[in-house]
């Protein structure tokens, strides 16, 4: 094998493994569409979905950050995996 073809090679794996962790990055992200803009209850909504949605695993979520609902008009919640240790972000789009 020439050297051309060897970085060619190498190169072409490269790319894979960049696109294999942009696949995964956006699989640790969930956007979930929250039928109300009122604070409260959408904070009541968004708990109440992320206990019903538990990782992959069957672990429970805990939660790592939450950002205020206003003025965007969406709310994340940064989770991690009590049991594997997993991460995930819920983003919740108030309507
Ligand atoms: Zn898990």
């Amino acid at each position: 094998m020439s050297l051309w073809q060897k970085m060619g090679d190498w190169w072409r794996r490269m790319e894979e493994q960049a696109r294999e962790a942009e696949r995964q990055k956006k699989n640790k992200r969930e956007e979930v569409e929250v039928p109300t803009t009122d604070p409260a209850a959408a904070a009541i909504f968004e708990h109440k979905y992320v206990a019903n949605h538990p990782c992959l695993c069957g672990g429970k979520w805990q939660m790592i950050s939450h950002d205020s609902p206003i003025p965007s008009g969406t709310s994340g919640m940064e989770c991690s995996c009590t049991k594997c240790g997993n991460e995930k972000v819920f983003v919740f789009r108030l309507w």
